[in-house]
């Protein structure tokens, strides 16, 4: 089979040494003259050939990516449709799916009970709490999180719980329930005060972010707190961006592209993150030769998929193979992002979900189904899977499509992970391992 060379990537490290990373086999190989021959087809290598592209050739197999039987292991659940807060890019906003509606308790229970009893699931189960502000309905968090434990207890579930706020209600009830229950959180927060403020305000125009600020302050002195940044302004300082989370209280930080046609950056913006993602990159590696993990999710979750070996991405996210969203009034989703939306619903706790519907869907959305022009050609597939279904709806009005300023976002944080992966001695990816990959 010949090589299809845009598969291949080729990249240096920071000690100048040529790497190439093999979007067919997953593994990296530093450049040697044989792999420089089999490239320039001077003479084929078998051994080199295998590594490039695997003893079968293109062998991944998307037959066995996703379970037929629907399987749960997240489920997040709306709590309230009211919020705030008036974010200049809320997706609930821009698809006008605010209102008064919040999650009662019967209508909690019968979701849980329904995914137990119809969908496949192990002795965990993530339960995620979501909404427009989540925080609003605090008594319902309280009641649901009770009534879980009676079912775990009686069935043998262990639920873990997340939530994500925009951390403006964060009041001592509150804190100490959050770490009663060992609930993580995770709090929506656009790094700098100057764009924070400048995009996630109070409904009478003030900013947010002090606010915040001074509550994780109070939170983070008992319990982890990440912060889920979304990148609204491409010029950012992101070392400067992670330092003031991590003095503010914040354990990890997570970045996510703006999804929203007025605030797409140029491509001089985007050679600007490029440059400053290269940056933070050098200071992840000097901060691990100091014995120091740089929390940067993005970059730790890449890094532990090149460190296993892991199998290939099908898809963008777990949505809808294993994770689903439920709206306050019982419907089912595979995103949250998605709810209300009537061509995604996929069922109704009360009148039953669409297994048909899930199939069709994951089918068409393999990553080489929506990506055969662009993702069948490029080296980061199997790492990738292709692009947030929700950036592609709001880019195209079509989850089948790829979304280029999300793809080149993910594509740019590959690149560093690589780099960062292969600029690390022996001894410093051991010290990563023991610390945070393994784990
Ligand atoms: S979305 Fe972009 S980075 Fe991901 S596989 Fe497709 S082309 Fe590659
Ligand atoms: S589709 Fe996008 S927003 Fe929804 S779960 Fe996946 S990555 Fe997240």
């Amino acid at each position: 089979m010949s090589l299809n060379k845009s598969k291949i990537y080729s990249f240096k490290n920071n000690h100048d040494n040529l790497f190439l990373y093999s979007g067919y086999t997953g593994l990296i190989l530093e450049w040697n003259n044989r792999i420089q021959n089999y490239l320039e087809n001077k003479e084929f290598d078998e051994e080199v050939n295998n590594y490039l592209q695997g003893k079968f050739g293109e062998s991944q197999t998307a037959a066995s990516s996703f379970s037929i039987k629907p399987v749960v292991k997240t489920l997040t659940l709306f709590v309230t449709n009211q919020c705030n807060l008036a974010c200049s890019y809320c997706h609930e906003k821009a698809f006008e799916l605010h209102n008064s509606k919040s999650l009662d308790i019967e209508t909690f229970k019968k979701t849980v009970l329904y995914f137990l009893e119809n969908f496949e699931h192990q002795n965990v189960i993530n339960i995620c709490f979501w909404g427009d502000e989540l925080l609003l309905n605090l008594q319902l968090i309280k009641e649901s999180v009770n009534v879980l434990k009676e079912i775990g207890d009686r069935q043998g579930i262990n639920f873990k719980f997340s939530l994500t706020t925009n951390g403006t209600f964060l009041n001592e009830e509150i804190i100490d329930f959050l770490i009663r229950y060992n609930i993580s959180v995770e709090i929506s927060i656009d790094g700098l005060e100057i764009l924070h403020d400048l995009h996630r305000r109070y409904l009478d125009g003030r900013g947010s972010y002090q606010t915040i600020i001074d509550n994780v302050s109070k939170l983070a002195a008992y319990c982890d707190v990440s912060a889920r940044v979304t990148v609204t302004n491409y010029q950012i300082d992101l070392i400067e961006m992670y330092q003031k989370l991590e003095n503010a209280g914040f354990c990890a930080m997570k970045t996510e592209c703006v999804v929203d046609h007025k605030l797409k950056n140029s491509e001089e913006e985007f050679r600007y993150f490029a440059d400053n993602l290269q940056l933070f990159a050098d200071y992840f590696i000097d901060n691990i030769k100091q014995r120091k993990i740089i929390y940067y999710t993005d970059f730790l979750n890449v890094l532990r998929n090149f460190h296993f070996g892991a199998f290939p991405n099908f898809f963008p996210c777990s949505a809808g193979l294993d994770k689903y969203a439920v709206n306050t009034d019982g419907s089912i989703y595979f995103c949250h992002y998605f709810s209300n939306i009537p061509e995604f619903k996929w069922g109704d706790v009360n009148l039953g979900f669409d297994r048909e519907k899930r199939i069709q869907f994951l089918k068409s959305h393999l990553v080489m189904e929506r990506g055969k022009e662009n993702c069948d050609n490029c080296w980061a597939q199997r790492v990738c899977g292709g692009t947030c279904y929700y950036a592609s709806y709001v880019e195209s009005e079509t989850t089948k499509s790829i979304s280029d300023n999300y793809c080149r976002f993910k594509k740019e944080i590959f690149k560093k992970a690589l780099y960062i992966y292969t600029s690390l001695l022996e001894e410093e990816k051991v010290f990563l391992d023991n610390t945070y990959l393994s784990g």
